[in-house]
């Protein structure tokens, strides 16, 4: 058991190649919150399921995915492949008892990927019920994650609420804990869309995590600004989303923004600065990469954690509903 106080909980879905958006809105503070709490970090492959997949993919992402987390420095953590877990799937099941389908209608990844197509597979409409279950099963204290999941966080907490005054005291109602910057990284070719991993893998606007730095600087070269000329051009401005984007980035990469007065020299600057934010990382993936029989030892320790831990929370829901 440890020692830390407080616990963590965060999963990533290992739907594409993780981005810098990932890096800086997720990874990074995941890593910083171990020194104070004790950290689960979950891959959320039962996520992955709620649209169209390609089976060989997913297994190969999951790995990816992993090994990423150990190059992240997650090493301290609790590591874990959801479906491993399978009171995670248990609980959805209890807190489906408990949500409501007017709340689910209001959930924006189901209007946005639901939008305009006829039908959609039903876990895409409940999936925001199992990203509950995921986090209240390890009744954590606090949920470090990026701005996107400020809506799934909101939902867990109204449920856990729910739940608590209609069953009785199972559930911590999370915090939500997000990056002073990074928590919103852009597309670099549509900077006013979330930088998002399910992209195609060569799509312009995305930086990978594994991408090699001549890739990562051809990409943030080619990064939307804006036309504006003149010493202030480079300012944050929710009118220059592209530009701001850049500066968002450069300061959570470590760099400076003083002096800079051309696109051309703030883009050298991102670049620089997220190359060598990268390096480190991908030095350890590909180490990590090399021994896949470790990665897959991590798992398997961390999942048999996570069911040891997960059960008496599990058993409290089942027998307070009266099960
Ligand atoms: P996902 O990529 O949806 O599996 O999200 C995994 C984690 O990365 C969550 O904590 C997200 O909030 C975070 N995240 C995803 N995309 C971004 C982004 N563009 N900027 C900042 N954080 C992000």
């Amino acid at each position: 058991m440890s020692s830390r106080p407080h616990r963590n909980l965060s999963l990533l879905k290992p739907t594409g190649q993780l981005t810098l958006g990932n890096l800086l809105g997720a990874l990074r503070p995941m890593a910083a919150a171990q020194t104070e709490a004790d950290c689960f970090y979950g891959i959320a492959d039962l996520h992955s399921l709620t649209v169209p997949h390609d089976p060989p993919r997913l297994r190969e992402l999951v790995r990816e995915t992993a090994t990423l987390l150990l190059a992240a420095g997650l090493d301290e953590s609790t590591l874990f492949v959801q479906s491993r877990v399978p009171a995670h799937a248990q609980l959805a099941y209890l807190l489906e008892c408990t949500a409501h389908t007017g709340e689910l209608n209001r959930m924006i990844q189901f209007k946005e990927k639901g939008r305009g197509v006829d039908s959609t597979r039903a876990s895409l409409y409940t999936y925001p019920v199992l990203m509950a279950a995921d986090i209240l099963l390890y009744r954590p204290h606090r949920v470090p994650v990026g701005d996107d999941q400020r809506q799934h966080v909101e939902l867990t907490r109204d449920l856990a609420l729910r739940f608590n005054h209609a069953y009785g005291p199972v559930f911590t109602v999370p915090e939500i804990t997000t990056p002073p910057v990074g928590a919103r990284v852009m597309d670099l070719a549509e900077p006013t869309s979330k930088m998002g991993k399910s992209g195609l893998d060569d799509s312009a606007g995305i930086v990978r995590l594994l991408d090699p730095p001549d890739v990562v600087r051809r990409k943030i070269a080619r990064a939307v600004t804006d036309s504006e000329t003149g010493p202030d051009a480079v300012r944050a401005d929710p009118a220059k989303p592209g530009v701001t984007n850049l500066l968002e980035i450069l300061v959570a990469c470590g760099g400076s923004a003083a002096g800079l007065t051309t696109y051309g020299a703030l883009k050298r600057s991102v670049a620089d600065a997220v190359v060598a934010e990268l390096e480190p990382l991908q030095k350890r993936y590909a180490e990590l990469a090399a021994d896949p029989a470790y990665v897959d030892g991590v798992l398997r320790t961390g999942a048999a954690r996570c069911r040891e831990v997960t059960a008496p929370v599990l058993a409290a829901a089942e027998s307070a509903m009266g099960l």
